[in-house]
């Protein structure tokens, strides 16, 4: 017997009228290089309503690629919208990628249009002619002291919204497995891949920001994304802003750990979200703004270190709520929220279940599987094996197939390259990355617990172990560590401090004291620089 409710499709539009009609009044600020500039939802959606009919007029096709190059901004949300509303799909490209591999994402994606900002232009410009799909460069002025090119290809964001009639109507999207948006993995591996995001699932991950056992948020919530738009659309906060309501600040393009924190004590934001590398940029500033509208900081996209989320819930009062995805999962999957069962657990053992990845969120089902033998694994806080997701925002497959499936098993699971253990409670924790671990004898040492241990050392800033090869060992580890200001270290004092701390065989054979540790296009620990930085490197 089939059930009897209506077939209505899941679908982007539905958020659209929603915000348009009940919020309309809410507002969004954007920091600009000037200051700010503050709209209503309801003026933003007249924008999105001039935007979808000026995309008919660029002439770009019914499901034709919308390439955005901007920074995190209300203009960047116009285009959220439209793109997918009208049947196209949203493409962000990321600003801090490399040249060759813009170029590479953009062709394979086929972007018919960019919408870029002004000050990012110069980045974008010098790669026009290798772009062979894209006919316009829509430039939204972000008020840069940027030289715009005389050239017919390049359009004025405002003059265009301007000459467009607002698009009458209710959108519609009658396929709610129609693609809305996609986003390139950053490809640390072979080229970068294409995760297709359609209506149905964009729809059913932006709910996941609104649950109570997640961020939570709500219509009264004032929310501040510092993850670019560009790194899996903000891990769904626009969406889920628009769904719930909520006044929403975006960081334009200063993303100075002051900026932040002027934007939320001033706005008296509630829930913000980066990666962890952003809130160690802040930490030390932390005294000199009122933070106390706060009451989530979201955190992931690389292991919020448990030293990190400690000196958050000693300064201001408020752990980081840590969550753990990828680009392949939307990226929401698993969140470290505060269960009934932590309750009874001193301080110590409830930071240890923050500093985990969490439990999978609902409709998102993990395993833990043995790479070499295929096994599951129990969930006994010990068996270690990769986890394989599945749910319905996991991609199935990747953009015209690349990868050729490898990623996927047979049975239609994600194998994510992460390796963990989890609880009887399905909380997961992250031992490390496959191609992260140090492989020493046959047994591996989780570069990510190492840097944990280090980072909790009172003088350290950052740190990042890498494995180097080993005649005996196969690899071992080596420490690469930023003192924090004013401070000194000795490579001693570490091992030192590790000692009680972790197994005698997985103290590094060596310390490095570095400036700075590499980061990536998103801001995480950029492992594959250091090992580059380090290739060759002579253990004593
Ligand atoms: P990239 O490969 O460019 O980093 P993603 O942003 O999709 O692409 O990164 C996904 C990966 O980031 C995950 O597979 C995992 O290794 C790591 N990651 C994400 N969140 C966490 C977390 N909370 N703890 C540890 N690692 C994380």
């Amino acid at each position: 017997m089939h059930g009897l409710m209506q077939q209505r499709p899941l679908s982007l539009p539905h958020v659209f009228h929603r915000a348009e009609q009940l919020f309309g009044h809410k507002s969004i600020v954007t920091a600009t290089a000037g200051g700010e500039v503050s709209t209503t939802i309801a003026e933003w959606a007249h924008r999105v309503r001039r935007l979808a009919t000026a995309l008919d007029s660029l002439g770009v096709s019914d499901d034709g690629r919308v390439a955005t190059f901007c920074w995190n901004t209300g203009r960047h949300l116009e285009l959220y919208m439209a793109a997918p509303c009208t049947g196209r799909v949203l493409h962000t490209l990321n600003i801090r990628l490399f040249p060759e591999q813009l170029v590479y994402i953009a062709n394979h994606a086929e972007d018919e249009v960019v919408f870029v900002d002004r000050s990012l232009l110069p980045l974008l410009w010098p790669l026009v002619d290798k772009l062979s799909t894209v006919r316009h460069y829509v430039v939204i002025d972000d008020g840069a002291d940027v030289e715009i090119p005389d050239d017919p290809r390049i359009l004025d964001y405002e003059e265009l919204l301007a000459a467009a009639e607002p698009y009458q109507g209710r959108f519609e999207v009658e396929d709610e497995n129609t693609a809305a948006a996609m986003c390139y993995t950053s490809g640390t591996t072979g080229n970068p891949k294409g995760v297709v995001y359609s209506h149905r699932s964009t729809v059913l991950h932006s709910l996941i920001s609104l649950i109570a056992d997640g961020a939570a948020l709500s219509e009264r919530d004032v929310v501040l994304p510092v993850v670019p738009m560009f790194h899996a659309n903000a891990w769904g906060l626009p969406y889920g802003c628009l769904l719930a309501g909520t006044d929403i600040v975006f960081p334009g393009p200063n993303m100075t750990p002051q900026a932040i924190l002027g934007l939320l004590a001033e706005h008296k934001v509630t829930v913000t979200g980066g990666v962890p590398t952003i809130w160690m940029g802040a930490l030390p500033m932390l005294d000199d703004y009122d933070l106390s509208s706060l009451r989530t900081i979201l955190c992931g996209g690389s292991a919020v270190p448990r030293a990190l989320s400690e000196a958050y819930r000693e300064k201001i009062g408020l752990p980081m709520l840590h969550a753990w995805g990828m680009t392949e999962t939307s990226p929401i999957a698993t969140m470290s929220t505060a269960r009934s069962h932590h309750d009874a657990w001193d301080e110590s053992a409830r930071a240890d279940a923050r500093a985990r990845q969490g439990q999978p969120v609902p409709l998102v089902d993990i395993r833990l599987v043995d790479p070499a033998s295929g096994e599951e694994q129990p969930w006994d806080d010990v068996a270690t094996g990769e986890i394989q997701a599945a749910g319905p925002w996991i991609a199935s497959e990747y953009y015209r197939g690349e990868g050729g499936g490898a990623q996927f098993t047979s049975d239609g699971w994600l194998r994510t390259g992460d390796v963990a253990s989890v609880d009887r409670y399905g909380f997961v924790r992250l031992v490390d990355r496959t191609k992260d671990l140090v492989k020493s004898g046959g047994e591996w040492i989780s570069s990510v617990e190492l840097e944990n241990e280090i980072m909790a050392h009172p003088k350290v800033a950052e740190a990042a172990v890498i494995a180097i090869p080993h005649e005996k060992w196969v690899e071992r580890p080596l420490a690469c560590v930023v003192v924090k200001p004013g401070e000194t270290v000795t490579p001693e004092e570490i091992i030192e401090f590790l000692t009680p701390r972790v197994a005698k065989w997985w103290l590094p054979d060596a310390v490095e004291f570095i400036d700075e540790v590499p980061k990536t296009s998103v801001g995480k620990f950029s492992k594959k620089t250091l090992r580059d930085k380090f290739a060759g490197y002579q253990m004593a």
